[in-house]
């Protein structure tokens, strides 16, 4: 038996909306209740961004092409996403959230966790808090919540999912550990596919699995999230409820394990970093102005070029069009390139999302 050091346990909430996108259009359309509706465009490179719970019985997903999508269920009705509407509403349940605690960290729209440990209402019990905010919530915008209640974010997070919809649970401190032990690595939050088969490849399976490895293994395999693996297939995860704050950029970059040198190259890697940036945007509404590229050479000298447009860049492909511009005046490179990355600022809000910020929603 292991003795834990005693800290004050922390009272955690991870709150999300029951197919947001979705139930906002079945809320406001009545001719929409009851039927399998998936939020997005039914053309040929669209994806489905929020699949009713009617939908998701045929296997409809979000994230799926639409094509597919009408495939499995051809009934399914396609409804134009309303982005200003589900930021209204958005807008709604976050000031439900802090009516009980200052320290509210959304997701995305639809989700947020809370850190309840000192709540504004002194509520002793977090779960009575969870079912309060759910029934707030449903009494302001007539939607369901599930949420999930626990002593740290990601088993909060994992604990919302346990009985959606419209439902909630509890994982306590004393249970937390087993119930990380018998979840398939695949389904941990902050574990995406290509991390799952990476895992899957060193023969771990399970948070049992996991939990059997050292923090050095788990560090030379996973670099930055060896730790954060190391905590959580124990239960453990210190990470703090970091309160609302307006995003200032969005970035993403990529080290290269072979050096770079060539021009056309280079260009090819911007690909997937821009690709990146642009699906959190059109995730979050996000419109962006700025761009900017950065580049690390051989000798560590690090250069970064930007571009600003009056208007916010319309779709992925006008941002890499501006990024490779970018690249292109830094060329040719004093050294080899070890690391790219791309950076959208001067952030606004996306309300008339264009058909192309569709098809990469996610
Ligand atoms: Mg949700």
């Amino acid at each position: 038996m292991t003795k834990e050091v005693a800290t004050p346990t922390r009272k955690i909430i991870h709150v999300d909306m029951d197919a947001f996108y979705a139930s906002v259009e079945q809320r406001d359309n009545p001719e929409l209740r009851g039927k399998p509706v998936a939020v997005g465009s039914p053309v040929a490179r669209g994806v489905v961004a929020a699949a009713s719970y009617e939908a998701r019985v045929f296997g409809v997903r979000s994230a799926m092409p639409s094509v597919t999508a009408a495939r499995q269920c051809p009934d399914l009705i396609f409804v134009k996403p309303r982005f200003e509407v589900y930021r209204a509403v958005s807008m709604q349940i976050r000031s439900i959230f802090a009516e009980y605690t200052p320290l509210i960290e959304p997701l995305s729209l639809d989700e947020a966790y809370l850190d309840v440990t000192e709540n504004l209402k002194g509520i002793a019990i977090a779960t009575d808090i969870a079912t309060e905010i759910r029934a707030r919530i449903k009494q302001v915008t007539g939607l369901n919540a599930s949420a999930g209640i626990s002593y740290n974010k990601f088993l909060a997070k994992m604990a919302s999912d346990l009985n959606k919809p419209n439902g909630q649970a509890v994982i306590s401190p004393k249970n937390g550990p087993a119930f990380v032990e018998g979840l398939p690595v695949k389904k941990f939050h902050g574990v995406g596919p290509a991390t799952a088969k990476k895992m899957a490849a060193l023969g771990i399976e399970t948070g049992a699995d996991l939990k059997e490895k050292s923090v050095e293994f788990l560090t030379d395999h996973f670099g930055k999230s060896g730790p954060h693996f190391h905590g959580i297939a124990r239960g453990i995860d210190n990470r703090q409820v970091r309160p609302d704050r307006e995003r200032k950029s969005v970035g993403a970059e990529d080290t290269f394990a072979i050096d770079i040198a060539d021009l056309e190259a280079a260009k090819r890697e911007l690909v997937p970093l821009v690709a990146k940036v642009w699906r959190y945007c059109a995730g979050h509404a996000i419109a962006a102005k700025t761009v900017t590229v950065k580049i690390r050479f051989a000798d560590f000298q690090i250069i970064t070029r930007s571009r600003t447009v009056p208007t916010a860049f319309p779709n992925e492909n006008a941002i890499l069009t501006a990024a490779i511009t970018l690249l292109e005046a830094a060329y040719p490179f004093r050294k080899s390139v070890w690391l790219l990355g791309v950076t959208l600022s001067s952030l606004g809000h996306s309300n008339v999302p264009s058909a192309t910020q569709l098809e990469f929603l996610l």
